[in-house]
C-alpha cells in the first residue's frame, strides 16, 4: 500500500532528504542533514553499509589540525600538483577551507586520529590515520553510530534505480528495488547521490575508462556498480574527467584481493617471461599501468629473506600485509616453482635477478633506470639472501577518478552548467576535484568533506541561493 500519491506517483515513504548510498559520503551527508533538523532516509543497496569506505586504508588528507599544522595554502599547492594542475580547482579550495573544521567534526563524532603520513605529492604528512579498529572501518563505524543516534532511517538491500522528477525538472524522489519489489521514495527537499564509483562495472569502464582499465582487479565495495552515474545521466547531468577512468593503484593478489608493495623495500617486478618491465621505485599507479600490458597482466614480486624482513618491519606492511607467497631455498628452485604454478620462464627469471644484482652493486640500472628503492629514497640492494620469495600479482584498483559534475555546493550540474534542482552528489560518484591525478588520502577525504557539504545544503534546499553561493566552478586550464 502506498503512503499516498502525488504527481502521478505512488509514494511508499518520504523524508526531507534522501541519501543514496551508505559509504563515507552518504553517512556524513545524512548526519549533517539530520543535524540541521531534516528528516532523513538512507538507502543502501547492499546487506551492510560502508562500501569502499569501510574497506579503505582510512587515510584522510586534512590540514590545520593538531596532528598536522600545515596550512590550507600549502595543502592547496600540493593538491594542485597531485592533480597535475588539471582539475576543478575551485573544489580544491572548498576542500582545504573545510578540512580543519571537518577534522573537529569527525572528532566530535568519535573518530580519533592517531598519526599522519606523507605520501607522494605531499610536502607535509597530510594523510591522517584513524585509531580504534583502524582504517576506513573505524570511520564508518563511528559515522554509523552517529547516524543511528540521530535516528536516521537506514534501509538496507534497497538499490536506487532512477531519479524521479516533477514537471519542472526538480528531483523529487527515487525509485528503488528492495525485498518488497520496486518502491518510490519521496524527497521533500532533495536527494543526495552518494553511491560510490563504478570500478565493478566493466561495461561502464570500457565505455568511459582509459583503454585497458577494465583489466584491473577491483578491491572496492560490491556496490561500486556506477548506479549513481547512470541515475545522474538519466536526468541529463554533466560529467567531469570521466575519460581519466579507473585509477589503478596497488598490485594485488587476484585470488584473495590483498595487496603488497615489497618492491619499495627492494623486490623486483617480473612478467610471465621472467623479465623486469618497469622501474619498481615508481609510484604504484605507474607500476600498475605497466602491469596491465604484460602477458595475463602478471606482475610478480621477487625478493629475498632480508628484503622480506625489512618489509615486515615497515608500518605499511601492517596495513597491507603480505599476499600468499611462494618460497624456495634457491633462485633456480623459485624459478621452477613459478614455472609450474603460472608458466613463468624460470631460467629467464634467474638471469634477470643475476643481472639486477650487478646493477644493485654498481648503482646503475641500464634496463629501467632504477636508482633507489622508492622514489628517491633508499639505496638499491641485491636479492641474494636465501630463502627466496615471490608473490604473483595483478594490477588492482581502489577507486575511479571521474564522475558527475558538481559545483562547490555539491549541486549536480546539467550539461548547460545549471544546477539540477533538488539533486546533490558527493564522493566517488562525482568527478572534477581529483581532475586528472590524485593524492592518496584525498578520496576518502573528499567523500567526507563534500558529503558533509552536500548533506547540509540538501537540508537547506528550497531557500534562495545568493549570487555568491551559487557555486560557479572555474573551468580548468587544459
Ligand atoms: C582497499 C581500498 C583502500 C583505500 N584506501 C583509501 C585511503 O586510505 N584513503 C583514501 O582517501 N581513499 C582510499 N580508498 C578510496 C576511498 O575509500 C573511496 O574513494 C571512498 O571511500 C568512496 O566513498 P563513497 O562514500 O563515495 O563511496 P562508497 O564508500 O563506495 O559508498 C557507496 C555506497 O553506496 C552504495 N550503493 C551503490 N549503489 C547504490 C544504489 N543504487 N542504491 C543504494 N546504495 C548504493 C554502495 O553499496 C556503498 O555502500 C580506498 C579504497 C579501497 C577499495
Amino acid at each position: 500500500m502506498p503512503l499516498y500519491s502525488s504527481d502521478g506517483i505512488d509514494w511508499h515513504a518520504e523524508a526531507d532528504v534522501l541519501v543514496l548510498g551508505g559509504g563515507a559520503a552518504g553517512l556524513f551527508a545524512v548526519i549533517e542533514a539530520s543535524e540541521m533538523g531534516a528528516s532523513t532516509i538512507l538507502l543502501e543497496s547492499e546487506l551492510a553499509i560502508g562500501g569502499s569506505s569501510r574497506l579503505s586504508g582510512g587515510y584522510v588528507v586534512l590540514c590545520e589540525t593538531e596532528l598536522e599544522p600545515g596550512n590550507r595554502r600549502e595543502l592547496l599547492e600540493d593538491l594542485d600538483d597531485a592533480h597535475h594542475h588539471d582539475s576543478h580547482f575551485e573544489l580544491s579550495r572548498v576542500y582545504v577551507d573545510s578540512a580543519a573544521d571537518t577534522y573537529l567534526r569527525l572528532k566530535e563524532l568519535g573518530v580519533e586520529f592517531v598519526g599522519s603520513m606523507q605520501f607522494a605529492h605531499m610536502n607535509r604528512p597530510w594523510a591522517h590515520e584513524p585509531g580504534g579498529i583502524g582504517g576506513g572501518a573505524e570511520i564508518v563505524a563511528c559515522l554509523e553510530r552517529a547516524a543511528l543516534r540521530r535516528e536516521v532511517e537506514i534501509v538496507l538491500t534497497t538499490r536506487a534505480v532512477s531519479l524521479l522528477q516533477d514537471g519542472t525538472g526538480r528531483v523529487i524522489g527515487v525509485a528503488a528495488d528492495g525485498p518488497a519489489g520496486r518502491l518510490n521514495y519521496r524527497a521533500r527537499k532533495a536527494v543526495v547521490l552518494a553511491s560510490g564509483g563504478f570500478t565493478r562495472n566493466p561495461e561502464l569502464i570500457r565505455q568511459y575508462g582509459r583503454p585497458g582499465a577494465d583489466k584491473f582487479v577491483p578491491l572496492t565495495g560490491k556496490g561500486s556498480l556506477g548506479d549513481g552515474l547512470k541515475m545522474g545521466l538519466g536526468v541529463a547531468a554533466a560529467t567531469s574527467y570521466l575519460e581519466i577512468g579507473v585509477a589503478p593503484t596497488v598490485p594485488v593478489d587476484p585470488e584473495m584481493g590483498g595487496a603488497t608493495l615489497v618492491n619499495y623495500k627492494g623486490a623486483i617486478l617480473v612478467n610471465k617471461e621472467g623479465r623486469r618491465f618497469c622501474r619498481e621505485s615508481d609510484v604504484y599507479l605507474e607500476l600498475s599501468w605497466a602491469g596491465v600490458h604484460q602477458t595475463q597482466e602478471l606482475m610478480i614480486q621477487v625478493y629475498d629473506s632480508a628484503i622480506r624482513k625489512d618489509y615486515l618491519d615497515w608500518h605499511l606492511s601492517s596495513l597491507l600485509g603480505l599476499c600468499p607467497e611462494l618460497s624456495a631455498p634457491t633462485l633456480e628452485a623459485l624459478g621452477t616453482l613459478l614455472g609450474e604454478r603460472c608458466g613463468v620462464d624460470g631460467r629467464a627469471l634467474v638471469a634477470t635477478v643475476n643481472a639486477y644484482n650487478q646493477y644493485a652493486m654498481s648503482g646503475k640500472d641500464p634496463d629501467h633506470g632504477r636508482t633507489h628503492l622508492v622514489g628517491t629514497a633508499g639505496d638499491l640492494r641485491k636479492i641474494d639472501n636465501a630463502p627466496f620469495f615471490a608473490v604473483v600479482l595483478k594490477p588492482g584498483t581502489t577507486h575511479f577518478n571521474g564522475g558527475l559534475r558538481v559545483n562547490r555546493n555539491m549541486q549536480v550540474l546539467d550539461v548547460a552548467g545549471d544546477a539540477i534542482p533538488g539533486l546533490y552528489a558527493a564522493g566517488e560518484v562525482t568527478g572534477g576535484f581529483h581532475g586528472s591525478g590524485y593524492m592518496s588520502g584525498s578520496f576518502l577525504g573528499s567523500a567526507l568533506i563534500f558529503g558533509r557539504i552536500a548533506g547540509k545544503n540538501a537540508a537547506d534546499e528550497r531557500r534562495a541561493w545568493s549570487e555568491d553561493e551559487k557555486g560557479a566552478i572555474e573551468t580548468p586550464a587544459v
